[in-house]
């Protein structure tokens, strides 16, 4: 017999999961690791992070994770650990007494919709800021008492992580997400199933699972598709954020529209406000207004009345090409059984998003947001001015000065992004009270009476902490990337605490022009080798994987980096997220960020910034345009003066305005005039940025201008339009109905002017003209306005309007009079306008009719 090496069938592998088993006396634990609450509550994170803090760090600070691999022993450690376990108790304690204090009945009830939230690090749904924005409000949300429903997805792969090869070419790699390791919570039905949203797709309904994510007192629904009830096709809808093709596109905002809209019916959410964070999520206009027409059953034009009044579009784009817009046929595809359902034209639909109707525009997202939404604002006052410019078009007969779009600068939610020991440093120093008046200026001022060594010593205590993160972290990834083993010591011992350290870090889109510093290498080197004032600098940030200039700029910078004259002296920290950042933004002495004017809507990491003392250096764009101007000895700005219409002359330009203001100005405010071993006059910037910026760019304050500026207002106005089944609503379409059938009728019959020659007037003289109108059954619905632009520069800017008084009415024929006064000298244009008029509109732009006359 022939004897074989070896003879085995295959094995017969049975799996076992096996999970720590928490004791009962450790179940708050596990409580506490299924509400976020932790994320901004130091006392909570640190005790998660005690548990095993080398644990803590490897599952990326998840605490699901941590706790289900907690071992046995050192469960049982905890249990014998009397310190540990009063403050287990204390902690939930804390959370218990946070949770009982009861939702505000005096704000209105909001459903808040976003592509992305950044809540924390282990909850990988957000790419950058737009997520972490919609985190910090929805945990603002809470804080506040802001009864809120957030509506979102969880993606199975989320945004990549970022590693990069020896050469700095970025790689994107997508980790599968196992939903039942995360601080979450799928939503069940009465049996204890997963509970199935059924959303109609054409030809075929698409399965949502629910996940609800527990923010403090308020919930975020997650929608999920990748699961096998659905096709391959259809499981891809939540795989990535921000990938795929256009299809997929229109398939996640169909699915974040329309399936949270289902979503919350589901879950029996009715919210008084719905506020679309970004154009993503606009098509939920879309299925409100088929439930209001099917369940209240309103006619198309009544429903997208009570729509409007309950809506508000929040735009975070500077330029109509980061907008969506999907080509008729594919939107077609999704969206061709809409106009049955809403009794309209399949033209109507289209017309919707299109700034030109009728026209062979695409369908725009951002222009079916305006137009199925009362209110709109940019996010942050100069973002608001361009929004108004960008949507011009629109509302064809006003000027973009006239636009009722608004805007509310963002904020950071203080609590979340400021480090524990200036949380700590706030408390003692400036009052806990302080924590609930974060917007309150007052509180703030107190940083006056810290002493400066106090301050100094906390800053140090954050730049070790960050530079122990960095030589561990640059350390780690290096060899983990295969990076020469000796030559990493040289690198991080070379980081020096005694250093100027500066810090960048952002998505790498080309407009942030993270190149402009090293467009003279010669003069950066002399910055960073100045035995006696060294300077260093810390990268970070992620390029979007199809933008190939993003991704160029990264391999660029770790290029220079190891560069001999710059090892150690310029920093590429991999994989910029939620934890890379909170050590950044408290870790270095100055935050640099340099966009092109005006393309960084507001930017939000330098908020965060100065809520740790860390002192701005920026162009003035989006948020520090107004932060600068809140206290120009806090910071440091590039001027808002563009010299050159070439962007590569201006970025030259910059680039040396930049090292100059570094070499003349902020390196000697830092090294000069030392005594106690720090500069008294750069803790006095670091005061004034306390004291006088941080306190205007809190969570708490962009809550409340929301809440202010169009919560309050639009709540009030759709509960009168609601009121006895509708009747205002109903009302107000009758009457827009009734003029825009007698629009093509009316007609100037005729305008008198008794004002002296154009081009002889004095300011002061009496300006008067009569206009006879044809107002076809109008009369009083109709207002009529002089519109003047002024002429500077050649330029026409807007001035303002003066209304005309009715003073005749003979049957259709009516007589308007304006009797005014020239105010100024200069260069006037001018002209006639007749609109409909009634009170009962929010503004002009709801029903922009226009006849000039
Ligand atoms: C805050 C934050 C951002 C946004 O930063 P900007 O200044 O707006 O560019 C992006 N990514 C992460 C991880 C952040 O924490």
């Amino acid at each position: 017999m022939k004897l074989q090496v070896s003879n085995t069938n295959a094995p017969v592998w049975r799996d076992v999961m096996v999970k720590s088993d928490l004791p009962a006396k450790l179940k708050p634990l596990e409580v506490l690791s299924r509400n976020l609450w932790w994320v901004w509550n130091s006392e909570g994170k640190s005790l998660f992070r005690d548990l095993n803090p080398d644990l803590w760090r490897a599952v990326g600070e998840n605490p699901v994770m941590l706790l289900q691999q907690l071992g046995f022993e050192r469960l049982q450690e905890i249990l014998k650990d009397a310190k540990l376990m009063e403050r287990i108790e204390k902690v939930y304690a804390d959370f218990k007494a946070y949770m009982k204090v009861p939702m505000r009945k005096d704000v209105p009830s909001v459903s808040y919709f976003s592509m992305e939230y950044g809540l924390c690090n282990a909850l990988k749904i957000y790419s950058g800021g737009l997520g972490v924005l919609a985190g910090d409000y929805i945990k603002e949300a809470s804080d506040s008492c802001v009864d809120m429903t957030a509506v979102g997805f969880l993606y199975r792969y989320g945004y990549f992580t970022q590693t990069l090869s020896v050469d700095g070419q970025q790689i994107a790699n997508y980790e599968p997400q196992d939903f039942n390791m995360l601080p979450l919570e799928q939503v069940l039905d009465a049996d204890g199933k997963p509970t199935i949203l059924e959303v109609p797709f054409p030809g075929r309904i698409v399965y949502s699972h629910i996940w609800r994510v527990n923010v403090g007192r308020m919930c975020l629904y997650l929608m999920d598709t990748d699961f096998d009830m659905n096709s391959e096709f259809d499981r891809q809808i939540t795989h990535q954020l921000y990938g795929g093709d256009w299809e997929n596109r229109i398939k996640q905002e169909y699915m974040l529209g329309i399936g949270g809209v289902l979503m919350l019916k589901k879950l029996g959410i009715k919210s008084e406000l719905y506020h679309c964070n970004e154009g993503h999520a606009a098509l939920l206009n879309l299925q409100r207004l088929v439930d209001y027409v099917q369940d209240d059953h309103l006619d198309f034009n009544t429903a997208l009345e009570v729509v409007r009044a309950s809506s508000l579009y929040t735009v975070h784009t500077p330029v109509p090409a980061g907008h969506d817009y999907f080509d008729e046929g594919l939107f077609g595809k999704y969206m061709g059984e809409f106009p049955q359902k809403l009794g309209i034209s399949w033209s109507d639909l289209m017309n919707m998003g299109r700034e030109n109707p009728d026209s062979p525009e695409r369908f725009s997202m951002s222009v079916f947001a305006l137009n199925t939404c009362q209110e709109a604002n940019g996010v942050s006052w100069l973002h608001g001015e361009v929004s108004k410019k960008m949507f011009a078009g629109i509302w064809k007969g006003y000027n973009w000065a006239e636009s009722h779009v608004g805007y509310v600068t963002n904020g950071v939610h203080m609590p979340t992004w400021a480090a524990s020991e200036w949380k700590a440093l706030y408390e003692e120093k400036l009052g806990a009270e302080m924590f609930q008046h974060q917007s309150d200026t007052k509180y703030w001022e107190k940083i006056y009476d810290v002493a400066d060594k106090d301050i100094w010593a906390l800053r140090t205590t954050m730049k070790n902490k960050f530079i122990d993160f960095v030589r561990r972290d640059f350390k780690e990834k290096w060899l983990k990337n295969a990076g020469d083993p000796t030559q990493v010591m040289s690198i991080t011992e070379k980081i020096n605490p005694n250093a100027l350290i500066i810090g960048f870090a952002r998505r790498f889109a080309t407009y942030k022009r993270a190149h402009l510093l090293f467009s003279n290498l010669d003069r950066l080197a002399a910055i960073v080798n100045n035995p006696d004032r060294p300077v260093q600098f810390v990268f970070s940030g992620k390029a979007h994987p199809a933008d190939g200039a993003g991704q160029g700029l990264i391999k660029r910078i770790v290029e220079i980096s190891r560069m001999p004259q710059f090892l150690g002296k310029i920093i590429f920290l991999e994989n910029y997220d939620m934890i890379v950042a909170k050590r950044l933004v408290s870790g270095v002495d100055i935050w640099l960020n340099t966009p092109t004017r005006p393309l960084e809507a507001s930017g939000t990491s330098g908020e965060k910034a100065e809520m740790n003392g860390v002192l701005n250096f920026s162009v003035l764009d989006g948020w520090w345009y107004e932060g600068y101007k809140f206290c120009e000895e806090g910071g440091w700005a590039l001027t808002d003066k563009r010299t050159f219409t070439d962007q590569g002359q201006q970025d030259k330009l910059d680039a040396e305005v930049i090292y100059t203001m570094l070499e003349k100005q902020i390196i000697p405010l830092y090294f000069e005039n030392r005594k106690g071993g720090f500069s008294a006059e750069w803790v006095k910037y670091i005061k004034n940025s306390v004291a006088k910026i941080a306190p205007h760019f809190t969570m708490k304050r962009m809550i409340d201008d929301y809440i202010e500026r169009f919560y309050d207002k639009e709540a009030k106005r759709y509960k009168k339009l609601h009121a006895h089944d509708f009747a205002l609503a109903k009302e107000i379409v009758a009457w827009k109905e009734k003029v825009a059938q007698a629009w093509p009728g009316v007609h100037a019959v005729s305008v008198e002017e008794f004002n002296a020659d154009p081009a002889n007037t004095k300011a002061g003289e009496p300006f008067r003209t009569i206009i006879k109108l044809d107002a076809n059954g109008l009369g009083h619905d109709l207002g009529v306005e002089c519109v003047i632009y002024k002429i500077e520069d050649g330029q026409e800017k807007y001035e303002g309007r003066e209304e005309f008084k009715m003073v005749g009415e003979e049957g259709n024929i009516c007589t308007f009079e304006l009797k005014t006064k020239l105010r100024e000298a200069g260069t006037f244009r001018y002209a006639y306008r007749v609109y409909p008029k009634n009170a009962e509109l929010p503004h002009r732009q709801d029903f922009a009719y226009v006849l000039w006359v």
